[in-house]
């Protein structure tokens, strides 16, 4: 069993989660390795905007309630700019509070990755980052946009 807690960047502070817990739930971008173990989502909020002053707290508390692994949602990647305290709050994460921390949730998209490898304005540790999360055939399932991803959502839905 591991249990995790999930921190977003708090430009999406109205984001529902539904990627991020889906993606838990399929074990599809960063949750893959965790295969068939079971994961239990302890907690789940944001760094609390620029410059991430709730980061600290927040890590603190899902500790506190138990996280083995902390994850920085994929927002941190993908949304333009990515985070760039990306590295400064993992090695604050683990080295003073001591929780492991994993970079990104759900796949990227893969309309973002073309676009940004077009521009190169993306750094270089920053995309580093991207290899767990740029699968196209995860990223095509998570696209609502397409004709049939309702259909295609129910499906999985009832095969739980
Ligand atoms: S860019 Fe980084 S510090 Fe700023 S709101 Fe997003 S996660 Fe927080």
């Amino acid at each position: 069993m591991k249990r995790i807690g999930i921190i977003i960047c708090d430009r999406y502070n109205t984001c529902n989660g539904g990627k991020c817990f889906r993606a838990v739930r399929e074990r599809d971008g960063a949750f893959k390795k965790y295969g068939k173990e079971e994961v239990e989502v302890i907690g789940y909020s944001t760094c609390g905007g620029c410059p991430g002053g709730n980061m600290e707290y927040v890590a603190t508390g899902m500790k506190n309630y138990g996280a083995d692994i902390i994850h920085f949602a994929t927002g941190m990647l993908a949304g333009y700019p990515p985070c760039p305290y990306i590295d400064v709050f993992k090695d604050h994460i683990e080295k003073n509070i001591g929780v492991k921390v994993e970079i990104g949730t759900h796949p990227m998209p893969t309309n973002y990755i073309l676009n940004h490898e077009n521009i190169q304005d993306i750094p270089s540790k920053h995309k580093s980052y991207w290899k767990i999360l740029t699968n196209p055939d995860d990223a095509k399932k998570y696209d609502s946009s397409r004709a049939n991803y309702n259909e295609e959502l129910e499906v999985e839905l009832e095969k739980q």
